[in-house]
């Protein structure tokens, strides 16, 4: 039985449609990549699964049950996180203190504490007590993803964490997904970048305008289907 699956998911921003019928499953311990162009709904469709945006209770369902039309921070307290793009750290607050708000509301218990985190990313014990403001841009995506992860998540949402970074530093980041995995965790990464995508993922799915184009193991795919699924076949 799949662990979350949407079911011809629609998302709208007023009168525009930004999503058709959007439908993708994934299980446990899974990592899922969403590729696609700029625009193509990877970010919209995050934000609808995350209660972000709001749909249609049967539109969602997670662990058997329907959670699209539940509000963001119960299906936060049912164990869907997300690492939102751009960070969103409270730029004053500490590192810890960063961490310390993704326990708030937290309902499940599991294996992610302070401790845990900083073996996970051990910069950031050494950097506890420094504010967000004075972190390095790969810094402020591990606090982002060490807060999601302090609400001990069964589903962690992952929105273009390799925005901006340097390829060696999206390299250190993306290493700590085998640890998150282990931790019990699916992973859905939306990614710009192909190669890390295909190089991370159990399965891939590819969208353009709003509709999933292609689906499939990084093995099973190839270049020349996902460059149409990308940018549309000429
Ligand atoms: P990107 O890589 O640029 O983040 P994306 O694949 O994540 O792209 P979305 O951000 O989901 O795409 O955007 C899908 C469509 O919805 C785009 O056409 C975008 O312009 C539109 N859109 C996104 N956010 C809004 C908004 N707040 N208001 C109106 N339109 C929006």
């Amino acid at each position: 039985m799949s662990l979350l699956s949407t079911q011809n998911l629609v998302a709208h921003y007023g009168d525009f449609q930004a999503l058709f019928g959007v439908d993708i499953e994934f299980g446990e311990a899974e990592t899922i990549a969403i590729i696609g162009a700029n625009g193509a709904g990877k970010t919209t469709l995050m934000r609808s699964i995350a209660g972000v945006l709001s749909n249609h209770a049967n539109a969602v369902r997670f662990d058997g049950a329907e959670i699209g039309a539940l509000p963001a921070d119960e299906i936060m307290a049912q164990g869907v996180a997300m690492v939102p793009e751009g960070r969103k750290l409270f730029p004053s607050l500490s590192v810890e203190e960063n961490l310390l708000i993704g326990t708030y509301g937290r309902k499940k218990s599991g294996q992610w504490t302070l401790d845990t985190v900083y073996e996970l990313f051990p910069i950031l014990r050494e950097r506890r007590h420094t504010p967000g403001t004075a972190l390095s841009g790969g810094q402020q995506q591990m606090v982002a993803i060490g807060r999601a992860l302090m609400s001990n998540p069964r589903v962690l949402l992952c929105d273009e964490i390799s925005l901006g970074l340097a390829p060696v530093v999206i390299k250190d980041i993306y290493k700590a997904v085998p640890a998150i995995k282990a931790a019990g965790a699916s992973i859905i990464v939306v990614e710009q970048d192909i190669a890390q995508a295909l190089a991370v993922a159990d399965r891939v799915y590819c969208m353009m305008e709003g509709r999933v184009t292609l689906s499939g193991t990084p093995g099973s795919l190839s270049r020349e289907a996902i460059h149409n699924a990308y940018f549309g076949a000429h």
